[in-house]
């Protein structure tokens, strides 16, 4: 059921009443630099926001990653996170943004940390990606508070690192310490840029591994002495493209992936090295090895299992047929598909947030990628789990990064209705 007219418009304009507050708010987190790699400053990061939720009343705990082994003296992993009971426990909400940037890069006009307003638009790395989401999910509770709102449950947000290297030390450590789990909690919303009126409900799989070929290394002047390893992968790359690229264009997963092509499972080759390095031109032998490191994202519907099977029954065809071939096929990394589930109460809330707010029908969404639901669902168990936040997804990880002013004052008056919404008060 939608929240009360009354009760809504009181949080509203309690947000438009915040309005230059919090673009100043996600200004003053651009100007931090937390740079992923290597993760620069989060800690000054987790203590801003922390002390922000600390003036909204929550009570505030920074939970540094230890036994991580990216947690290190120079570069610490210290997670924030905030709890604000209401008049129950349950259900508790609670909102995760990762704090942790990609670098700057090359083609920017302006210092990508200065966080300058121009236009209705916030600009700075991390703009969209996603310290705009952070402002407006604490914002939409601070905006619940300020209206003398008092909801049925309680509200939790958590500033996390390291979402762009695999949330590892950041939700998936939260998760394992038993924090992010649904023992504590019923619902999570991760406020990444996908755009104001879509909500996101999960994302494809990864299967990132790496083939070795072993060949006979030789004078490069005699290579009728030794075995290619760049041949003998250049055999498996061919086939690759041969014989399953075009079996996977023909698959399509029911889940909405955007763009639309993503929704087509693909295979891509991320790294390539074989033979001597190439220092100057001096490399005069046969290439006794080669690597190479390829990035399958595949579908819900194919699953993991068969997803690496697949590879295995190329290799083995190839190396029946070319009984030379020698080969090693490596897993590096795993992501699981998730997607939340259809009848998942959280849909509809943030559905109806949108449409009060937006006056639009929300749609949905899923990610290409991946982000830190995997971590929410996986190790958290939680099945309730969306992402929804302000800015445009194509503008992430971009020079020139930035989120309109209106994305992130609707965005927080999503997020607080929904909130509103879960914990029934009306
Ligand atoms: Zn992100």
């Amino acid at each position: 059921m939608a929240v009360g007219v009354l009760i809504a418009e009181r949080v509203l304009s309690a947000v438009d009443a915040a309005a230059d507050e919090i673009v100043d708010f996600t200004s003053t987190l651009i100007r931090i630099p937390t740079v992923n790699p290597p993760g620069e400053a989060y800690e000054d990061c987790a203590r801003v926001i922390g002390e922000r939720l600390v003036a909204g009343r929550f009570e505030v705990d920074y939970a540094a990653a230890e036994g991580r082994p990216e947690h290190t003296p120079v570069h610490p992993r210290v997670n924030v996170v905030g709890l604000r009971r209401g008049r129950a426990e349950r259900p508790a909400v609670h909102l995760n943004g990762h704090l942790d940037v990609v670098p700057a890069g090359e083609g920017w006009t302006m210092d990508p940390f200065s966080g300058a307003v121009n236009d209705g638009r916030i600009y700075g790395r991390g703009a969209c990606d996603m310290k705009a989401g952070i402002a407006a999910a604490v914002y939409a509770a601070e905006a619940i508070r300020r209206a003398g709102i008092e909801i049925n449950g309680s509200i939790e947000i958590s500033a996390t690192v390291d979402e762009e290297s695999g949330g590892f030390a950041g939700v998936a450590w939260l998760a394992e310490q038993g924090r992010l789990t649904k023992e504590r909690l019923d619902y999570v919303i991760i406020p990444e840029p996908l755009g104001v009126d879509r909500i996101c409900v999960g994302h494809r799989g990864v299967y990132w591994f790496e083939i070795l070929t072993y060949g006979r290394a030789a004078h490069g002047s005699m290579p009728f002495l030794g075995v290619s390893a760049i041949d003998q992968m250049s055999l498996i790359l061919d086939r690759i493209r041969r014989e399953l690229a075009p079996v996977l264009a023909g698959r399509t997963t029911a889940v909405p992936v955007v763009p639309d092509l993503a929704r087509h499972p693909s295979i891509n080759v991320n790294a390539f090295a074989g033979g001597q390095p190439i220092d100057g031109i001096q490399t005069p032998c046969v290439a006794g090895t080669c690597r190479a490191i390829f990035d399958r994202r595949f579908l819900l519907e194919e699953g993991y299992d068969a997803t690496k099977r697949e590879i295995e029954t190329l290799l083995q065809r190839a190396a029946a047929e070319v009984p030379a071939l020698k080969y090693e096929l490596r897993d590096l990394m795993i992501v699981h598909p998730v997607r939340t589930p259809e009848d998942s109460p959280l849909i509809a809330a943030v559905g109806r947030g949108v449409e009060q707010v937006i006056g639009r029908r929300a749609t949905q969404v899923a990610s290409p990628g991946t982000y830190d639901h995997k971590h929410v669902e996986r190790i958290g168990g939680i099945r309730d789990c969306v992402a929804y936040g302000p800015g445009v997804l194509e503008l992430a990880h971009q020079p020139d990064e930035w989120c309109g002013v209106d994305d992130v004052i609707n965005a927080t008056k999503v997020l607080a209705l929904t909130i509103l919404d879960l914990t029934e008060t009306r």
